[in-house]
């Protein structure tokens, strides 16, 4: 903690601050400058008493906390980057990974077709959602188990693991009894029974950033996986809201070298809800691979004119296969494979 005494205050008002300190068990380091007196009290925050009651006494302008309030996800906890691994699939390693799929599952001739073509393409992971969060009660909702089901035998065909997103507490054993990757959607970044829920299945968990969340939130969201001892955390941008229509979200790409620096974790960007308009997805999927994002979650459908949800972000199987073409440089000059 980081502790400002008021200007003017006597050298007897100061001892006092200074003996309040050592008696909650910290050591003071008392740094004299023109105007001011800071004290810097060492200790482990976690184990000591809360020195933010100083915050109350005359002597003092202000308490600052100098630890983080997440510690398993920080980089200070880990200092090399950690991966997380589905079904042989490693995600945050030397090679690049992308997860692709279509938004919602509808039938089984389109999601296999999608599923084939993707894993052809380049693709490494199958996404789809069987669950669906809908804005309006009145629109499709997904299949349900019966997606989970396709999304089994997509599979089966492909070898292509799978993320599918968990909705509800409820069907926490149900999703992962097929899925090999929880999806948590951007609407339920902050339900943190869910996000317990998730943890506890001991399946690795896709966390979206919630569409107004901050970033220690998202990383205090996060904190909840790890802390209920699942190691296995992705944090995916997916866009936030701001004043700006013209594209869905605002991709905040910024997250990367961030989320880099903050955490020890692989980092995924989902450029389809980021911007809501397909032709924009392969550009910015150059900019994510380039600024060094561990993998990419697309949509992908055979006839996004049609499909049941988000048909204006999904790119066509060949449109896909272009974009794959298109990133491929980008993967070789950021290092990875
Ligand atoms: C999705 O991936 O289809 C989805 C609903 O994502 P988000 O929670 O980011 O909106
Ligand atoms: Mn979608």
């Amino acid at each position: 903690m980081i502790i400002v005494l008021k200007p003017g205050i006597t050298k007897k008002e100061e001892t006092a601050v200074l003996r309040e300190i050592r008696k909650l068990g910290y050591t003071p380091h008392v740094m004299r400058g023109v105007a001011r007196t800071v004290v810097g009290a060492i200790g482990d925050e976690r184990t000591h008493a809360n020195l933010e009651s100083l915050s109350t006494w005359a002597q003092v302008e202000s308490v600052t906390p100098i630890q983080k309030r997440y510690k398993l996800v920080s980089r200070e906890a880990h200092p090399s980057d950690s991966t997380v691994t589905a079904r042989k699939v490693v995600i945050g390693g030397k090679k690049f990974q992308v997860m692709a799929g279509p938004c919602s599952v509808e039938s089984e001739d389109q999601l296999l077709r999608t599923a084939v073509a993707v894993r052809e393409a380049g693709a490494t992971i199958l996404r789809g959602g069987a669950f669906k969060p809908r804005t309006s009660p009145y629109e499709f909702q997904g299949l349900g188990e019966k997606g989970l089901k396709l999304l089994a035998k997509a599979r089966k065909e492909t070898g292509l693991p799978i993320v599918t997103e968990l909705l509800s507490e409820n069907h926490a054993d149900l999703v992962a009894e097929y899925a090999d990757i929880l999806q948590i959607g951007t609407r339920n970044a902050q339900n943190f029974q869910l996000l317990i829920a998730a943890a506890k299945t001991g399946k690795p968990v896709l966390l979206k950033r919630g569409m107004s969340m901050r970033m220690e939130e998202w990383l205090l969201a996060g904190e909840y996986i790890l802390a209920n001892n699942n190691p296995g955390l992705l944090f995916c941008e997916r866009g936030v809201r701001t004043f700006e229509n013209y594209t869905r979200n605002l991709l905040d790409l910024s997250v990367i070298p961030i989320l880099k620096s903050e955490t020890h974790l692989p980092v995924v960007i989902d450029p389809s809800q980021g911007t809501g308009k397909a032709a924009l997805v392969t550009a910015m999927c150059k900019g994510a691979v380039a600024m060094g994002a561990d993998a990419l979650i697309i949509e992908v459908h055979p006839n996004p004119a049609e499909a049941w949800s988000d048909g204006a972000q999904q790119v066509t199987l060949d449109g896909f296969k272009k974009l794959m073409q298109e990133i491929r440089p980008f993967i070789a000059a950021a290092g990875r494979e």
